[in-house]
């Protein structure tokens, strides 16, 4: 009776004290045994709970809480409420749960969105407690918010291109233009048309480098080469806007990486400076080395800069500034986020400083090549 199973009674006769004796003994035995099972099933039951992702609140039937694992406890914490009470922080009332049985919603939790399923415990009938449990689905809801926007900035960006298209087609339809305007409408047309092939281009350089279907090449680069190859295809462009434009190399370190990504790197660079550059001005490519294992590459400009509260954005894809602005300029805002992709994938960083009407610079720190010693 107190609980102590080692214990056993002598049998010491055959007759019916001993058949006694020998059913306590067994009942002893059944007993330990069965006691032993639901331990063993609990202590499963407690490590499944307590190594569970979702979180899990137990209540009795007035809400009061009864037990919740670590997860539940750390989802809990994130609500910034004063009260312990689970069932107030979920926002669970008892008259509530009585009319639907069970219930599922989202719930923010501070700046988490969680997930609550609340199901009732039946005995008999009653209802003798609730079970709820919490899933945190704050990246879930943020990678569909994500693709709900991309979707519709896709949709916008192709539509404005394809609407101008389609009026000048149209135009050029009807006829009763002279020669000088025809000409002007089809500039517009193969212009528009230009940006429709760059946009599509780029998206699919992105969504392959972020995939990892792309393969990169693993070449030797030297650095030098490399950015002497970018001045000297921005050079004219450069000069007949009326920007100086200067390389200062002062490495002749190698990278190891794919020399047509690593060409639309820094060409990405190049072009924002110069489109944002007016005459007058001046862009700069430097480079030099960083610790001893990597090189600095800089792209400045003393361009129209990017007001404070927009720099931390820039690197996201379609963030532009200036709407109008950049897409007169040619712009699909899709240029510093492949930047940053090319960047990550050859084991770099990259940043972007910028001050309003003074300049921008964008830094990219890769790692260089091993150098073989033979
Ligand atoms: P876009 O194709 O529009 O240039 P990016 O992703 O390359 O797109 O750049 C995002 C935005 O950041 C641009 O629209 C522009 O407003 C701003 N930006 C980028 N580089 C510069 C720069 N060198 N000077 C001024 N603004 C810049």
């Amino acid at each position: 009776a107190s609980g102590d199973f080692t214990q056993r009674v002598p049998v010491q006769s055959d007759d019916e004290i001993g058949d006694l004796a020998c059913a306590v003994n067994d009942l002893t035995h059944k007993l330990e045994q069965a006691l032993a099972t639901g331990a063993r099933e609990r202590e499963r039951l407690r490590a499944v709970l307590r190594s569970m992702g979702d979180g899990v609140i137990a209540f009795d039937g007035q809400l009061r809480p009864q037990f919740r694992n670590a997860a539940a406890k750390q989802l809990l914490a994130k609500a910034d409420v004063q009260t312990d009470d689970p069932a107030a922080v979920l926002g669970l009332s008892i008259s509530d749960l009585q009319a639907a049985g069970e219930r599922a919603f989202v719930q923010p939790l501070g700046d988490a969105l969680v997930h609550v399923h609340v199901t009732a415990i039946r005995k008999r009938g009653e209802v003798e407690g609730y079970v709820a449990t919490l899933r945190d689905v704050t990246e879930q809801e943020r990678l569909q918010a994500f693709r709900r926007d991309f979707v519709a900035n896709v949709s916008h960006e192709l539509r404005t291109p394809l609407t101008s298209v389609k009026t000048y087609v149209e135009a050029l339809q009807e006829g009763g233009y002279d020669e000088p305007t025809r000409e002007k409408f089809l500039r517009v047309i193969a212009q528009e048309t230009d940006r429709m092939v760059r946009l599509t281009r780029e998206l699919l350089q992105l969504s392959g480098l972020e995939s990892g279907n792309i393969r990169f090449a693993e070449t030797l680069v030297k650095v030098d080469e490399w950015l002497l190859r970018a001045w000297e295809r921005f050079r004219l462009t450069a000069q007949a806007q009326g920007v100086t434009f200067q390389l200062k190399c002062q490495t002749n370190a190698r990278l190891r990486g794919d020399p047509d990504w690593l060409d639309r790197l820094i060409d990405n660079l190049v072009s924002n400076a110069l489109k944002f550059t007016a005459s007058g001005g001046r862009v700069e490519i430097r480079a030099e080395p960083a610790g001893v294992d990597s090189v600095r590459v800089v792209v400045a400009d003393t361009g129209m800069g990017i007001p404070e509260e927009d720099v931390p954005h820039v690197f996201e894809r379609f963030y532009r500034v200036d709407k109008a602005r950049s897409r007169r300029r040619g712009g699909t805002g899709l240029g510093l986020a492949l930047a940053r992709e090319i960047t990550e994938r050859h084991g770099g960083t990259i940043s972007l400083t910028s001050r309003l009407n003074e300049g921008t610079t964008v830094t990219v720190v890769l790692p260089l090549a091993e150098e073989v010693t033979v």
